[in-house]
C-alpha cells in the first residue's frame, strides 16, 4: 500500500470506528416502489422521488425525443454555446408554475446553493442560517466569505436576535436569511411566514430552498411559498429537479433581474458545463405534467398515502418524510439492516448528515406505493419495535 492509501486507510479506520462508513449500493432496476438490489427485490422507503415521475412515459417520451434531436451533451457552459432553447423553455415553465418573473437553471440543488449564495453576499455581509439547512446552503454560505449565525432550527427568538445583532455589527453590510420550506431529515415545514415577517421588519433578504416543497405541498405541488401566498416577499427561491419532478438538476427563481444577475455572477452557472437538453426537457415535461389533472392526481394521491402511513405507523408528518430517530449510530444501523432483512429498502441516516447522536431512519412515502406496501411497512416497524 502506498504511503497515501495507508493514511486514507487509517482515516476510514477511524470512520468505520465511530460507526459512520458508508457505502454504495447498487440498483438493478429504475426508481420505484420496488427496486432491485443484489437480484432481490425490495420495497422501496427510501427516494425522493415524491410522484414517482422518475421513471414516468411522460418525461421518458420528451427525454428520449430531445435525446434524438439534440444529442447527449450540451457542450459548453450557457454562455459560450450550450443555452439550449429546451433550457429556455423549461425555465419559463417554472417561473410560471412558481408565479415568478423569471427562473434559472443549474446542474444539481448543490452547485445551484454554492453558485447563488456567494454571488449575492461577500464578506461585508451576514448570511443567517437555520441549523437544520442543508450542507449545500452551509457550504455556499462558507463560500461567500460572509459572517455566518445559525439559529436552532425553527427559533424566531433566536432569528430575531441574530437579525437585530446584524444590523448593530454590519450596519453597512446585507443580511441574507436562508432556510428551508421543508427540512429534508425531519419532514417539518419553516414557520415561513414569521420568518418573512422577521426579515422585513430587519430589511434583509430571505432564500427559501423548495428542495422537499415542491410537488408535495399546495394544489398543484408549487411549494410552501405559494401555498402560503408569500411569492412576492421571497427574494429567492430554489427548488431541484432530481427529486418530486423526476429529473436532475436545480434552479434559482425570483425576479428577472435576479436571473440576469445570476447568469452574469453566480460561478457554478458560468463555469460548468451546462446540463444535457434532454435531462431539462424531462424536468419541463414533469412541470407541465403537474399543472394537468394528471399531475394533480399524482399529488393528491401522494398525501392520501401520507395520511394512510400516518394513520397506520402511529406518528405524523406535514410531508412525505417521516424521521424515526433512534439516536445511537449502530442502532440505527441495525434497525435498517432489520428492515432489509424483511424486505424494505429505508436508509439509517447519520452524523454528519444529521447531528451526532441523533441517527435515524428516514421513510419517505411515495405517490407509487399501494396501500398494501404501506400498511405491510407499518405492520413490520410495529412488530420491529
Ligand atoms: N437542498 C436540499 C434541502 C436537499 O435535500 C438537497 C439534496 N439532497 C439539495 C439541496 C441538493 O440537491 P441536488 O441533489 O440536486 O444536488
Amino acid at each position: 500500500m502506498s504511503e497515501f492509501d495507508a493514511y486514507l486507510f487509517q482515516k476510514l479506520e477511524e470512520v468505520e470506528q465511530a460507526g459512520l462508513r458508508r457505502s454504495l449500493r447498487v440498483l438493478e432496476s429504475a426508481q420505484g416502489a420496488e427496486v432491485k438490489i443484489d437480484g432481490r427485490s425490495l420495497l422501496n422507503f427510501s427516494s425522493n422521488d415524491y410522484l414517482g415521475l422518475a421513471n414516468h412515459p411522460a418525461l421518458a417520451k420528451a427525454a428520449g425525443e430531445a435525446l434524438a434531436t439534440f444529442g447527449t451533451g450540451a457542450g459548453a457552459s450557457r454562455l459560450i454555446c450550450g443555452t439550449s432553447r429546451l433550457h429556455e423553455d423549461l425555465e419559463s415553465a417554472i417561473a410560471r408554475f412558481k408565479k415568478t418573473e423569471a427562473a434559472l437553471s443549474f446542474s444539481t440543488g448543490y452547485a445551484a446553493a454554492v453558485g447563488a449564495i456567494p454571488a449575492i453576499v461577500s464578506s461585508e455581509d451576514v448570511v443567517i442560517l437555520d441549523k437544520l439547512c442543508h450542507a449545500s446552503l452551509v457550504d455556499g454560505a462558507r463560500l461567500s466569505g460572509a459572517t455566518i449565525r445559525v439559529f436552532p432550527h425553527n427559533n424566531l427568538e433566536k432569528l430575531r436576535s441574530h437579525l437585530e445583532w446584524a444590523r448593530r455589527e454590519h450596519p453597512q453590510g446585507r443580511v441574507l436569511v436562508v432556510v428551508e420550506s421543508v427540512y429534508s431529515m425531519d419532514g417539518d415545514l419553516a414557520p415561513l411566514a414569521d420568518i418573512v415577517s422577521l426579515k422585513e421588519h430587519h430589511g434583509a433578504w430571505l432564500m427559501v430552498d423548495e428542495a422537499h416543497g415542491v410537488g408535495v405541498l399546495g394544489a398543484k405541488g408549487q411549494g410552501l411559498v405559494d401555498l402560503l401566498g408569500l411569492t412576492d416577499r421571497v427574494e429567492i427561491q430554489m427548488g431541484t429537479l432530481g427529486k418530486a419532478l423526476g429529473s436532475a438538476g436545480a434552479y434559482l427563481c425570483g425576479s428577472a433581474i435576479l436571473r440576469d444577475y445570476l447568469i452574469n455572477r453566480s460561478r457554478s452557472f458560468i463555469y460548468s458545463t451546462a446540463p444535457p437538453p434532454y435531462v431539462a426537457a424531462a424536468a419541463q415535461a414533469a412541470v407541465e405534467l403537474l399543472e394537468t389533472e394528471t399531475g394533480q392526481g399524482l399529488v393528491t394521491r401522494l398525501r392520501d398515502n401520507i395520511h394512510r402511513f400516518a394513520e397506520e405507523a402511529g406518528c405524523e408528518s406535514p410531508t412525505a418524510i417521516f424521521p424515526i430517530v433512534i439516536g445511537d449510530e449502530r442502532e440505527a444501523m441495525a434497525a435498517a439492516g432489520a428492515l432489509l432483512e424483511a424486505g424494505f429498502l429505508v436508509p439509517a441516516i447519520r452524523y454528519p448528515t444529521v447531528s451526532r447522536g441523533s441517527a435515524r431512519l428516514r421513510i419517505v412515502v411515495t405517490a407509487t406505493h399501494s396501500a398494501e406496501q404501506i400498511s405491510f411497512l407499518a405492520k413490520t416497524l410495529r412488530e420491529l419495535d
